[in-house]
């Protein structure tokens, strides 16, 4: 019995001893084989997780014994070569970002590099889109004169492009940067610099007073003025409490109740009460341009629907109404009923 047990238990001292000599020649093997593969430019690392298979095939002392597949060249499809063709080559544009600090606005970067406000939307197409994008952090194109940096789409030509901003093609290919040269090759996914150009969804010259939409806040007042196109800060205060973001589509200032809110910029006062979808007592401003701005919150109101008031004129007073947590107002511009950050026009914030 005690014979018996013992003769076991070497047998299964034996079997874990080989084991563990078995699991050490893997490893070793594992882990040179993992060092090759770090330092062979491995097109993957799949292998690592079926090292044992690999071990295998390592271990065949035979070479013949692995099979080698006979490599096939086929260049039936080559095109031959022709040195007459016209390659062309892509434009190599040097572009400088700069990234948006507080307190920066659209005029104040551009002035830094010496080109127009509108050339920021030029090199940063997504601006026009999203202009909350003009936050602390975000980094911007700057192109090195004014124009627009141009995504050449499928089917893009130089006569179509030119069109498409109204510049002359010979300015688009006097830009060297472009590497244009006849027969003037576009390469998709490249990008063209258009100098001159101004991308036509950004809109800084007010469009008439028939194209004005008005939101429905303003609705029934057809507004008489046309606005500078300039906008001031309604209140004198600069204690922002919440900026713009897509989650608040306005501005915070916290100011004691009862100081005075005037007029951003000359208008027609088209809705001026309450407001029962939070806004309290609340004025809004047709500038005639498309442009609205709305004042929320408020605790005087002195002015009337149908009235004309002038660019920093006063129009009522701060207050805490409506769906608000603690005195401050609320203030928006709409650009054709969409809320775009008023940061962007008042800067300072
Ligand atoms: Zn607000």
């Amino acid at each position: 019995m005690h014979e018996q047990k013992s003769a076991r238990q070497r047998l299964a001292g034996y079997a874990v001893l080989a084991l563990v000599a078995g699991l050490m020649a893997l490893g070793w093997r594992a882990a040179a084989d993992t060092t090759a593969q770090a330092d062979a430019p491995s097109p993957s690392q799949e292998v690592t997780t079926d090292d044992a298979a690999a071990i295998t095939v390592a271990d065949a002392a035979d070479p013949a014994a692995v099979p080698v597949a006979p490599v096939i060249e086929d260049i039936a499809f080559v095109p031959a070569a022709v040195p007459q063709t016209f390659i062309g080559r892509r434009p190599e544009h040097q572009l400088q970002t700069y990234t948006v600090e507080r307190g920066d606005t659209p005029n104040g970067i551009a002035d830094k590099f010496g080109i127009q406000a509108t050339t920021l939307l030029g090199g940063n197409p997504l601006l026009s889109q999203e202009s909350s994008l003009l936050q602390t952090g975000v980094t911007l194109i700057i192109l090195p004169i004014d124009g627009v940096l141009h995504d050449v789409q499928p089917g893009d030509t130089l006569e179509s492009i030119a069109a498409q901003y109204s510049v002359p093609v010979e300015t688009i290919i006097a830009y060297e940067a472009n590497n244009l040269e006849f027969p003037f090759r576009l390469f998709p996914e490249t990008q063209i610099m258009v100098p001159g150009a101004v991308r036509d969804v950004f809109v800084w010259t007010p469009p008439t007073l028939a194209s004005v939409r008005s939101s429905r806040e303003g609705s029934g007042v057809t507004p008489v003025i046309v606005g500078t196109g300039t906008y001031i800060y309604p209140v004198g205060s600069r204690s922002f409490s919440q900026y713009f973001w897509y989650g608040h589509p306005g501005i915070d200032i916290a100011l004691p109740e009862g100081t005075a809110v005037v007029a951003s910029d000359t208008g027609t006062v088209t809705f001026a009460g309450w407001n029962i979808y939070g806004f309290g007592n609340l004025i809004v401003v047709n500038h005639g341009n498309g442009y609205e701005t709305f004042y929320a919150h408020l605790s005087g109101i002195s002015v009337v629907p149908g009235q004309i008031v002038y660019q920093g004129n006063v129009i009522g007073s701060t207050g805490n109404t409506g769906n608000s947590s603690g005195p401050h107002i609320h203030f928006e511009i709409r650009a054709n009923g969409v809320q775009d950050n008023p940061c962007f026009y008042v800067g300072g914030c």
